[in-house]
């Protein structure tokens, strides 16, 4: 008896996400963040995640390219 009313539980619960309309996606395109990305002549410091150029032998912060 326990079991046939888990089975109806089970269903109920089925019909629910059913009648769920799905969400539309519209961010699938872009990033989930917002940080910035390193380009082609760049290079992120992964101390504080400034954008350097490639140039820039050292961060802000201290980071040696090298380093990293
Ligand atoms: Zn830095």
């Amino acid at each position: 008896m326990v079991d046939k009313a888990e089975k109806v539980e089970e269903s109920k619960f089925a019909v629910a996400e059913a009648e769920e309309e799905p969400k539309e996606e519209v961010k699938a395109e872009e990033p989930e963040t917002d940080e910035p990305q390193a380009g082609e002549n760049e290079w992120k410091c992964p101390t504080c995640g400034k954008i350097n150029q490639n140039y820039v032998g050292t961060c802000g912060c201290g980071q040696s390219k090298n380093d990293i």
